[in-house]
C-alpha cells in the first residue's frame, strides 16, 4: 500500500504511524507553516505539489512585509562580492523563476510581471574589477563598454503581483492560509514539537512545523537572525522612461512596466522599527538623481521600508532543526529572498521528500 505513494507521503505515512498526538489541538494539517511572505508561501507551493496537506498561519496580511516591501530583483547586486553559497542559491532561484512564473499565471490568472529587462552595473561602483571573471566562470552574460557593465539576462518581478498570484495559486491548490494568527509560542513534548500557540491561546497541530517568520524567527528559535531595513523611494514615470534595472554600488532603480520607478535601498540596523525617514528619502532621491538626473527634478509618491530577515554573510538557513525532529526552518534569505525562494522552497521540501536537494545543501544547516 504504502509503495503506491509518493516517496514524500510514504515518509509522512511512516512518521504519522510512529506519533502519537498528544497535544490539545487535533491534527489539522501534514505540516502547519508559520509566515506567509514569499519564503512560507514558495515552501507550502513545493510541499502542496508534493502530495502535502499545508497550513500557513500569519500575523498579519498575505506577504505585507519584506516579501511585499522589496525590489523584487532576480540577481544579487554585485554578487562577485559574495560567497558561493549565496550564487549557488540565487543561481538557482532565478533559473526556476520563468517555468514558476508560466505555472504561477496559469494557475492564478494573475500575471507577476517577471520581465528579463537587464540590469546595467554603471562604471565607478564598487569591485567592478572582479565581475567578467566571475561571469565567465559562472557562465552569466555580460558585455563591458565604456566602463560600464550589461548583465542582459537579469530579471525582475513585482513583488505585490508575485505574492497575489502564490497565493491565489495556492488557494486553488488547497492549501489553507489563515491570517491575523500570531504565534507566540512552539509546544515542545520530548524531541518533537505538539503543536503551536496564537496570542489568544488557540494552538494549532500538525505532523511538522515549518518556520518561515522572516526577521521574526529569531523570536520563536534560535536562529541568528535579525531585522535590517530597507527603504525605498517610488516615481511616476512614462512607460519606457528607463528599461534596463541601473546599479550603482548599492543603490539601484527599477522600471516597472507601468513607468514606476523604484529606488532602493537603505541597510539600517533599527531593529524592528519599520518608520521610515526625511534622511533616507533625502539620500535615496540624491543618489537616483545621481544615476538618471531626470529625477532630481520629480518628487517621490511614495516611500515605505520592510524589514529583511538579516543573517550573516546572506546565508539563510534551511534544514531540519538539530533536536526536534518535526521541526524545520526555512529563514534568513537577508537581501536575496525572492530570488532565493523557488530554490530554497525545493531544498526544504527534499528534506521532507527524502530525495536529492538541488544542490549541496551543508552550509544552510543551523549549526554552521
Ligand atoms: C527594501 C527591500 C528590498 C529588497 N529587495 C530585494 C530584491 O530586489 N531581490 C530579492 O531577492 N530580495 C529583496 N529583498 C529581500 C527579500 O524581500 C526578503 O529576503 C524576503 O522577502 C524574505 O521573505 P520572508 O518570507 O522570509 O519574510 P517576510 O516577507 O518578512 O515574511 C515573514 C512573515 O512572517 C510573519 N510572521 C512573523 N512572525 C510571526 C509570528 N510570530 N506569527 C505569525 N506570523 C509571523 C510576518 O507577518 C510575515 O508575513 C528586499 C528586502 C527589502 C526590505
Amino acid at each position: 500500500m504504502l509503495g503506491k505513494l509518493k516517496p514524500w507521503r510514504r515518509a509522512l505515512a511512516f512518521q504519522w504511524r510512529c506519533f502519537c498526538n498528544h497535544n490539545t489541538g487535533k491534527v489539522t494539517t501534514d505540516i502547519v507553516i508559520i509566515g506567509a511572505g514569499i519564503i512560507g508561501l514558495s515552501s507550502a507551493y513545493e510541499l502542496a505539489k508534493q502530495g502535502a496537506s499545508v497550513t500557513v498561519l500569519d500575523r498579519g496580511e498575505v506577504g505585507m512585509e519584506a516579501s511585499w516591501a522589496g525590489g523584487g530583483i532576480l540577481f544579487p547586486l554585485l554578487p562577485w562580492d559574495y560567497r558561493g553559497e549565496v550564487t549557488a542559491l540565487t543561481g538557482l532561484g532565478a533559473s526556476l523563476y520563468p517555468a514558476w512564473m508560466d505555472a504561477l499565471q496559469d494557475s492564478s490568472g494573475i500575471d507577476p510581471e517577471y520581465v528579463k529587462c537587464g540590469m546595467r552595473v554603471l562604471s565607478g561602483a564598487r569591485s567592478m574589477q572582479n565581475a567578467p571573471i566571475w561571469c565567465e566562470r559562472h557562465g552569466v552574460r555580460f558585455v563591458e563598454k565604456d566602463g560600464e557593465f550589461m548583465l542582459p539576462d537579469v530579471a525582475q518581478v513585482r513583488n505585490p503581483r508575485l505574492i497575489r498570484a502564490l497565493g491565489k495559486t495556492l488557494e486553488n491548490m488547497g492549501v489553507t492560509i489563515l491570517c491575523g494568527r500570531e504565534i507566540t509560542a512552539l509546544e515542545k513534548r520530548g524531541q518533537r514539537i505538539s503543536g503551536i500557540k496564537t496570542a489568544d491561546g488557540t494552538i494549532y497541530s500538525g505532523q511538522n512545523y515549518v518556520v518561515c517568520a522572516g526577521a521574526w524567527s529569531n523570536n520563536l528559535i534560535e536562529i541568528r537572525s535579525f531585522p535590517v531595513r530597507g527603504q525605498m523611494l517610488l516615481f511616476e514615470a512614462e512607460p519606457g522612461f528607463a528599461d534596463s534595472i541601473l546599479l550603482k554600488d548599492d543603490i539601484y532603480l527599477v522600471p516597472r512596466r507601468d513607468g514606476h520607478i523604484l529606488v532602493g535601498s537603505t541597510i539600517e540596523y533599527a531593529g524592528f522599527d519599520k518608520s521610515v525617514t526625511a534622511e533616507a528619502a533625502g539620500f535615496l532621491h540624491e543618489s537616483a538623481a545621481a544615476i538618471l538626473p531626470e529625477l532630481g527634478s520629480m518628487n517621490p509618491v511614495r516611500q515605505w521600508a520592510g524589514l529583511r530577515p538579516g543573517s550573516i554573510d546572506n546565508i539563510p538557513v534551511i534544514c531540519r532543526h538539530p533536536d526536534m525532529e518535526n521541526l524545520y526552518i526555512n529563514s534568513g534569505h537577508f537581501r536575496y529572498g525572492v530570488t532565493m525562494a523557488p530554490a530554497s522552497a525545493r531544498i526544504l521540501s527534499s528534506l521532507f521528500s527524502g530525495e536529492a536537494p538541488p544542490l549541496d545543501i551543508g552550509a544552510y544547516n543551523c549549526q554552521r
